[in-house]
């Protein structure tokens, strides 16, 4: 029976450098007639911090305007969440009045990432996002259940069928809804897309999770830290290329750990530039509590084989009853959260890629072992340096890059590191478990 007692809206979005997807409601009449100008947006909204201050100062200050024009076609809806109204969520591009693109916008720059890269190589990438999060009990008492278990995936229910159902009608194509390692830990994964298509429902997916826990009277929290001692969520991107006729084009059997010469000189070009990148795809100060070694996240400029360590792990390949390695082969991007924004985490690694390749840089060696335990000299041999470890580091590697912040216009650096600086200084005074506490209820 049709609801007379609510409109359905829908939400043009954008998502911005604190990672946090915000947007203006609409009818779904209002949302045809918007389709081509779209509804107003502030240009320092790039610049809020996750603390609901705007960083001051910051380079568009009380003036301007822009528009966010909802991308039809990237429209995520469900009416399966259990919630009252549907979830309704049209992902937005930022242009000036007279619809030139506009620096700030990260979706746009994805954009333009991936036609540079397809432009100079021919290749266009397939991305997935996995991403990690704590499913809060509604009584804190709770015990956890075991990693990975029937029981405690079971204990949750209705949540994983929910949210599978959920990110199945809103298109989104689930692999899985499962149980993880941490202490309440969930993860969630989704088939490999077309890289602005992945990172769409990267962010669909993450507030499908949020609304699907919500409904339950329970709490989805993607924070890199739930607390200083758990076990990290951590946002793992695969990748991989096709050439102009979709066919994979990442693998070659010879290459080292299977990646074909333009697969290598990408990952290269990600490891030189890893220092100075992991400030966009890790921005938080808990996510520097997370990429240590021995989490399993990433801690050093390391391509690895297999290994969970590396902050580039080469993925296994099945070949059990007949399967195509090519088609299944993939790299995965460990040094990201989701206090990052998708559409900068992956711009940040198609151009360092595309710089690789561009400069023709030689597969990096696959390293076994564990770095951590490594002299200086060792260390060196491998070419394998150490990640920023603070967040304040991060800002000075990304500084002192200026390959990567030349991808970039200065405005749309300085408001990166306006929103950042801010952060830190907010969080001045506060121990690692007061933050990781905040971090847990802002993600
Ligand atoms: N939780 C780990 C992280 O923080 C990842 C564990 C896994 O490999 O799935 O990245
Ligand atoms: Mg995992």
């Amino acid at each position: 029976m049709a609801d007379w007692t609510t409109t359905p809206l829908a939400s043009i979005v954008t998502t911005d450098l604190a990672g946090i997807t915000r947007g203006r409601p609409v009818t779904h009449e209002r949302l045809e007639r918007v389709a081509t100008a779209g509804v107003g947006w502030v240009p320092a909204n790039l610049c809020l911090t996750p603390f609901n201050t705007i960083a001051d100062p910051n380079p568009w200050g009380s003036s301007g305007d822009l528009r966010l024009i909802p991308d039809l076609p990237a429209r995520y809806a469900t009416d399966r969440t259990g919630a009252d109204t549907q979830f309704d969520m049209v992902m937005g591009d930022l242009v000036e009045l007279d619809g030139r693109p506009w620096p700030g916008c990260t979706r746009t720059q994805l954009k333009d990432a991936l036609a540079a890269l397809k432009a100079a190589t021919g290749l266009s990438v397939l991305a997935t996002f996995e991403q990690e999060f704590q499913l809060a009990p509604a009584d804190p008492a709770t015990p956890p259940g075991h990693a990975f278990s029937f029981e405690a995936l079971r204990r949750a229910d209705p949540f994983a069928p929910r949210l599978v159902a959920s990110m199945e009608q809103a298109g989104i194509e689930p692999e899985m809804v499962l149980t993880e390692y941490g202490d309440h830990q969930f993860e969630v994964t989704q088939a490999p897309a077309d890289a602005l298509v992945a990172a769409d429902r990267a962010i669909a997916t993450r507030e499908l999770a949020r609304e699907v826990a919500r409904v339950l009277g329970r709490r989805a929290s993607f924070a890199p830290k739930p607390a200083r001692h758990a076990v990290g969520n951590g946002v793992h991107v695969h990748f991989s290329f096709v050439d102009g006729q979709g066919r994979p084009a990442m693998y070659d059997a010879s290459g080292p750990g299977g990646l074909s010469g333009a697969a290598g000189a990408f990952c290269a070009g990600v490891l030189r530039h890893l220092p100075a990148i992991t400030a966009f795809t890790a921005p938080s100060v808990p996510s520097y509590y997370r990429l240590a070694p021995h989490n399993w996240s990433a801690s050093y400029t390391w391509l690895g084989q297999c290994d969970r360590e590396a902050s580039l792990r080469i993925c296994p390949v099945v070949t059990l009853g007949g399967r195509d390695p090519a088609r299944q082969y993939n790299v995965e991007y460990r040094a990201a959260d989701a206090t990052g924004n998708p559409y900068l985490t992956l711009t940040a690694i198609v151009r360092a890629g595309l710089a690789g390749i561009t400069g023709k840089l030689a597969t990096p060696p696959l390293v076994s072992g564990d770095p951590s335990t490594m002299d200086a000299a060792e260390l060196a041999r491998h070419g394998l340096k150490r990640l920023p470890e603070s967040l304040p580091d991060a800002l000075a590697a990304l500084k002192a890059d200026p390959v990567v912040t030349g991808w970039f216009q200065p405005s749309f650096i300085e408001s990166f590191l306006g929103v950042k600086r801010a952060e830190i200084e907010f969080l001045k005074g506060r121990d690692e478990p007061a933050i990781c506490a905040a971090y847990r209820m802002l993600y």
